[in-house]
């Protein structure tokens, strides 16, 4: 693939950052440089900040019929499955995501979009019920834009992250600056690309690839900015919410997670281990809500494990453009010694290394960032493999004796993003899944995320909720709007209190 070049989208045009400074995309699989990218510093943050400011104080975005913007989201998402081929092809190479994801992750991304132009059509003006009454007042909730938003997204999903922050914003009315990863800002820029020619007015979207210290830190503290949007770590989103914290800013964290995978003895065994494995090596375990933790019967320890173990042994590792592999590489160099640190650390905490464990010695793969699928057996809940978020394709599995503790371990976590319950009885999977403290619990399935059902996390793994019209309202400030009906000052019930009657 050629080496492209990829400037700061500020107020609808391309333009260089004004120190000048660029940094390099690399390709995960063969460490090629798949693209070098302006770096947005302080002063080019506080220019996009300013253009959003502008476009939304002054700009037709929030006053525009919400028709109008419904059919600009729309052109969007069709511009964006126009262009699949070319963008699956870019995800591939700048994210090490297999080409069989990034295939899902365009289509999902067009979908999606496509989903947030019909909620912008929406009329979101309601009664306040039973409270109005003719001849007394009449009550409204009107839901408008809060205004400036500055989102903030990771590297593992990066165009998918981009719509799902760009399509709830600007269908309820706001301006916004997106910081993309570092690690993978390419389609997010073919995204500015789309979004200046289906004609969105100039500074409605910012787009500014750049670093979390500089162009980011710049994002949450400015008092320009009503809202932050962001995904990405627990540690990180602490941060974010205690500089947003300056100004009383809005906002939404969705952050990590270390979600329990349970199976009940009753389960369908062949279709656990194969779900047990999707949930946890999908994306070489580079998911926020992945399976990390497995949770196993006594009764069905030893048999589940062992077929486990012989299924895992099978991924194919290898290019990622390549239909045939199963898992590519994760994410930078960084990335694999941290996932290689949690290793070691299993191990000297006394689990079982049942297979994986390592970077394969495979010559073929030695220039990409591999991590073999590893499981660990004979986990303790309490062992850092099993509490802190490792994000790359390694699973503790934890035994359990009776339904009632396998609900305390899955729940002893600082983290609630996501869980999973397999039985072939469908009433007791809902009596379990009642029981978790998290935001999503798949029955028999993993990893199903729609633009339709609110998404996040209880406890550290964040703060509201995306998708669905309880993520639109996110991006919306709520106005009580009360409009007298009584017409004579002599009704009111004030008039006796405080107002001298002449
Ligand atoms: P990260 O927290 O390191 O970075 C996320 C984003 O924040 C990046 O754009 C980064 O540049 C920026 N950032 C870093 N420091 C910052 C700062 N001080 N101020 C402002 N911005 C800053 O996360 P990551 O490594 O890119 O992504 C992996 C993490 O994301 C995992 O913890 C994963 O669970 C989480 N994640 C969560 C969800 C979810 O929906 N809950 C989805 C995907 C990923």
């Amino acid at each position: 693939m050629a080496m492209t070049h990829y400037q700061l989208f500020i107020n609808g045009e391309f333009v260089e950052s004004t120190a000048k400074k660029t940094f390099e995309s690399i390709n995960p699989y063969n460490q090629e440089v798949v693209a070098t990218v302006s770096r947005a510093s302080v002063e080019d943050t506080r220019a996009a900040i300013s253009a959003a400011r502008k476009a939304f104080d002054e700009g037709p975005w929030p006053r525009m019929k919400r028709e109008e913007r419904s059919a600009m989201l729309k052109a969007i998402s069709d511009k964006i499955n126009e262009r699949q081929k070319e963008l699956i092809a870019l995800e591939v190479a700048d994210s090490g995501s297999t080409v069989r994801k990034a295939n899902e992750d365009i289509y999902l991304s067009a979908r999606n979009m496509n989903y947030f132009s019909k909620l912008a059509a929406l009329e979101l003006t309601e009664p306040v019920e039973g409270l109005s009454k003719p001849g007394f007042s009449q009550n409204l909730i009107i839901r408008e834009p809060i205004g400036v938003v500055g989102a903030i997204i990771p590297w593992n999903f990066p165009l998918k992250m981009a719509v799902w922050k760009l399509g709830p914003a600007l269908a309820a009315g706001n301006t916004v600056v997106l910081k993309p990863s570092e690690l993978t800002p390419c389609t997010a820029m073919e995204l500015a690309v789309i979004i200046r020619e289906v004609g969105v007015p100039p500074g409605v979207v910012n787009i500014i690839p750049g670093f979390g210290d500089e162009a980011g830190e710049e994002l949450v503290r400015s008092p320009h900015v009503d809202k932050i949007s962001f995904t990405g770590s627990t540690a990180v989103g602490k941060r974010v919410m205690s500089l947003a914290s300056e100004n009383l800013k809005k906002i939404t964290l969705e952050c990590g997670g270390k979600s329990a995978n349970i199976i009940l003895e009753d389960a369908d065994m062949d279709l656990a281990v194969d779900g047990a494995m999707y949930a946890i090596f999908y994306h070489q375990g580079q998911c926020c809500e992945a399976g990390t933790r497995l949770l196993l019967p006594q009764s069905k320890y030893t048999e589940f494990l062992e077929r486990l173990v012989a299924k895992t042994q099978k991924i194919k590792l290898g290019n990622p453009a390549d239909s045939s592999t199963d898992m590519g590489p994760v994410i930078s160099k960084k990335q694999q010694e941290r996932i290689i640190g949690y290793i070691a650390k299993g191990k000297a905490e006394g689990a079982r290394v049942a297979t994986g464990g390592q970077a394969p010695k495979d010559q073929s793969l030695s220039r990409g960032f591999f991590i073999e699928p590893t499981i660990f057996a004979d986990v303790d809940n309490r062992m850092t493999i099993a509490q802190e978020e490792i994000f790359g394709p390694v699973l503790s599995v934890i035994r359990y004796e009776s339904e009632d503790q396998a609900v305390a371990l899955a729940n002893d976590s600082i983290y609630g993003l996501g869980g999973g319950v397999w039985s072939k009885n469908k009433d007791r999977a809902i009596s379990v899944a009642k029981k978790l403290r998290a935001g999503t619990v798949w029955i028999n399935e993993w990893h199903l995320i729609s633009e339709r059902a609110p998404f996040g996390g209880y406890k550290q793994s964040g703060i509201g909720r995306e998708f669905g019209i309880d993520g639109l309202k996110e991006y919306t400030e709520t106005k009580h709007m009360h409009i007298d009906e009584l017409g004579t000052r002599e009704k009111k019930f004030w008039y006796d209190v405080v107002v001298p009657k002449s």
